[in-house]
């Protein structure tokens, strides 16, 4: 797609309740584009009795409305027209989502916006093929188990893959019959607001997909806490996971699922099949969104016979990055979300080097002379397992480098004390790379690729702290549903 002027696009900042936007009061929340800096809208902050109204408009669809009574079948025509409006529409969604996000227009056009069509594709094809089981028990008893929707679902989703995260959330959600709430992120509220008119537009009841808007303290907790939400479906920080399972105990013993954090390992071995195909592999891992991807492979570990070449391909391949503004197509170094998020990266890789770590290339904020925060593409080495940059997630294109000799120690490396979000293992041996697929406690384990490309069918969570549950696959689409167990008595014995 091409270059778009972001001026030109105009955004409509309100809530979606019961099929229409709703103003929602003052703006309370400045939205800045991370590509310049330019706050181009305020957002209104929905407070209780707005998140009441948006629950109790979506229990009363879900109610009165066919959505979870009809056939599964015909729920899967709806979502599947959904998901052709959503592709269709590219032309506005792509800028919607570039503008105010960290995603070049020629991903949010070529992959984020066909992307989240084809999720939710995936489970409309779902809908009709999971159900409950029929178990004879005795000859003369019948059992059977229905799965049935929770109800009204709510949902907080963060900044970094506004129209994906979403389509993760809903698609599995109102496929099997739920009607669901949705928050987005503060920072980039827009582009869900264009998929809820998309959803009336496909003929989705009103109230069955509405969105709110506002902060994590206000509007989302007031969410988490409704009585009438049964469960909730998260992806953000690890903290805020906790934060959100602590509200949604205190309110209601209500279901979670959370997708949270990570500090996930790539672990390369000398005898890798193409070296120069794995450092692609390693870069691109760590500067796909600038590093701002939950499974992020921000931590290298890498056999030392080879770490000095490997090292040298790496920041010979990241220095061919080109940063720029999202509405530009040859973006491939995207902007950094916020400036405080700007801070933050740079003060981790500032105290690293105090302590000792060696900035291999990039640690430093890059200036674009617009207003907008880049972050060079950053590798430290003489980095441990203490330090701050290795411990904790960093959430930008920073790498950092250790070093092992054998299998056993690329394996203790490997594993984090807290996260286990993803991993990756390059090698030739593919024994080896199973052990490691065993041995590593991480959810999901890539061997010589890294990263998502399109396998809806394997799930994504975490281990550890890191998450609770699974998106994607058909676990994700089971999670929305609750298990009832029917018994049907047929024999005609009086019972002792
Ligand atoms: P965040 O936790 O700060 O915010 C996420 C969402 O939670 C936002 O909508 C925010 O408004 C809301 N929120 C904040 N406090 C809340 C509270 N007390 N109650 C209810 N809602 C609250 O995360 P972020 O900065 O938007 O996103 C980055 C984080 O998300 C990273 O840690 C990243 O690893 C994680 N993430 C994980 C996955 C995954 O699949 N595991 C995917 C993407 C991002």
């Amino acid at each position: 797609m091409e270059s778009f002027d972001p001026n030109r696009v105009t955004v409509r900042s309100a809530h979606f309740i019961g099929g229409r936007y709703i103003d929602g009061g003052p703006s309370a929340i400045d939205v800045q584009r991370p590509s310049d800096g330019v706050t181009y809208a305020g957002l209104p902050v929905a407070d209780a009795d707005l998140v009441d109204q948006a629950v109790q408009d979506s229990w009363s669809a879900f109610k009165h409305s066919d959505w979870a009574r009809c056939a599964p079948r015909d729920r899967a025509r709806i979502l599947r027209r959904w998901a052709d409006l959503i592709e269709a529409d590219v032309e506005t969604l792509a800028p919607l989502e570039a503008v105010g996000s960290t995603r070049p227009i020629r991903d949010a056009a070529g992959w984020d916006v066909p992307f989240t069509a084809e999720g939710i594709r995936f489970y409309a094809e779902l809908a009709d093929k999971i159900g409950g089981e029929v178990a004879a028990t005795r000859n003369d008893h019948l059992g059977m188990t229905i799965a049935e929707p929770y109800g009204v679902i709510g949902s907080i989703v963060p900044w970094n893959f506004p129209l994906v995260t979403s389509s993760w959330k809903v698609g599995p959600a109102l496929a099997a019959g739920n009607a669901m709430v949705l928050k987005p992120s503060e920072m980039t509220p827009f582009s869900i607001l264009r998929m809820a008119e998309l959803a009336i537009e496909a003929g989705i009841p009103a109230g069955i997909f509405n969105v709110v808007q506002g902060d994590g303290r206000t509007t989302g907790d007031a969410l988490c806490r409704h009585p009438r939400i049964a469960k909730v479906t998260f992806t953000g920080s690890t903290r805020t996971g906790a934060a959100i399972m602590a509200a949604c105990a205190e309110s209601g013993t209500k279901a979670v699922t959370l997708e949270l954090g990570g500090k996930s390992p790539q672990v390369v071995f000398a005898d890798v099949h193409d070296l120069e195909r794995t450092a692609r592999t390693v870069a691109r891992a760590i500067t796909t969104n600038a590093g701002q991807v939950c499974v992020a492979g921000s931590r290298l570990i890498v056999q030392r016979s080879i770490a000095d070449r490997f090292i040298e391909r790496l920041t010979a391949i990241v220095a061919e990055l080109k940063a720029g503004n999202t509405w530009k197509p040859d973006t491939t170094l995207c902007p950094i979300i916020s400036s405080r998020e700007m801070e933050r990266i740079d003060g981790i890789v500032q105290r690293s080097a105090a302590q000792g770590a060696r900035i291999v290339t990039g640690g430093q904020c890059l200036s674009m002379g617009n207003g907008g925060g880049f972050y060079q593409p950053t590798i430290l080495s003489d980095v441990d397992q203490r330090m701050e940059a290795v411990k904790n997630e960093i959430f930008g294109p920073v790498l950092t480098v250790q070093t092992f000799d054998d299998e056993e120690e690329a394996q203790a490396l490997a594993d984090h004390p807290d996260y286990g979000l993803a991993a990756g293992v390059h090698t030739a041996d593919i024994g080896r790379a199973l052990r490691l697929a065993r041995g590593i406690e991480a959810g999901t384990l890539w061997i010589n690729r890294y990263g998502r490309t399109a396998d809806f069918v394997i799930p994504t969570g975490g281990y550890k702290r890191s998450g609770i549950g699974k998106d994607l696959g058909r676990q994700a689409y089971e999670a929305n549903l609750r298990i009832k167990s029917v018994l049907v008595d047929f024999s005609q014995e009086m019972p002792q």
